[in-house]
């Protein structure tokens, strides 16, 4: 019997926001291989005698090259074993799960996607900040704000961004906030474009940092990873929802 394979997203840090699918896949997997940035309670779940594996990717550092995790994918299916590959947030959004789904098809193992809660919009929401709003935004970009060195090619052009859409989202953006924020502004959007910063969102040592394009463009910010960038003026209007609900008693935490 050939095995299979499903690749799930466990959601940007707490158990409560993985999947009930999610779940019931932990404990039917012969073999996990997770990400870093996964609720590492879950994998409590998984049945005995399960092998889990790390296959984290520290920027910079990675414990498993992506051609490894591909080929431990298709050894363990090939034996006739259930494994999950396990991405932190949403498996598609900057995870690789696509990749991965489409090389273990190609070699004829069957292989499903159980969608994540991505961090692109769950940690914002952890401040209330919404992603669109009526009369302020009607659009928003997802982009990542680091590039695939190897690649030889700029992806995401901010500066043609910066007009182009009403929120701007960064992921991996922690190394160049600076820099993103200098190409938004130079692109046109105002300096006082409103920030914000979440960082560990639904995990210990959770942040705000709420600022201005061009207090984060005088590179004085440091931010620390991992962390959802947010350009808008989504994020000036959720300060007082922020101040409603007791998440900001004083005023903004600005650096
Ligand atoms: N597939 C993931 C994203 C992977 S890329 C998802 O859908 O969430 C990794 C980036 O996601 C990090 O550099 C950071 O920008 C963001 N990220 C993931 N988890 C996060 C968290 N708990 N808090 C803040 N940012 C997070």
């Amino acid at each position: 019997m050939p095995g299979r394979v499903v690749i799930a997203g466990a959601g940007p840090g707490s158990e409560d926001l993985v999947t009930v699918a999610c779940l019931r896949a932990l404990a039917e997997a012969d073999v996990v291989i997770h990400d870093r940035l996964i609720p590492m309670g879950v994998l409590r779940m998984v049945k005995e005698g399960a092998v889990v594996i790390y296959a984290g990717k520290e920027p910079g550092r990675h414990s498993l090259e992506e051609g490894q995790i591909i080929e431990l994918m298709v050894r363990y299916a090939s034996e006739g074993k259930t494994v999950l590959r396990l991405h932190g947030g949403d498996p598609f959004l900057f995870g690789r799960g696509f990749e991965e789904c489409l090389e273990v098809l190609r070699r004829g193992i069957q292989c499903t996607v159980i969608p994540g809660v991505t961090s692109a919009i769950a940690a914002p929401e952890a401040y209330l900040i919404p992603p669109v709003l009526r009369g302020v935004a009607s659009s928003v970009a997802i982009v990542t704000g680091t590039e695939d060195p190897g690649k030889g090619r700029r992806f995401v052009d901010f500066r043609k961004l910066a007009t182009a859409v009403d929120t701007i989202i960064v992921l991996m953006g922690a190394s160049r906030a600076c820099e993103i924020a200098r190409e938004v502004i130079e692109g046109g959007r105002p300096p006082e474009t409103p920030v914000a910063i979440v960082t560990r969102a639904y995990m210990d040592g959770q942040s705000l940092t709420l600022t201005t394009l061009s207090q984060l463009a005088s590179c004085n910010i440091k931010v620390e990873n991992p962390s959802v960038i947010v350009i808008g003026d989504v994020v000036g209007r959720a300060v007082e929802a922020m101040r409603l609900a007791g998440i900001l008693t004083d005023e903004p935490k600005r650096q």
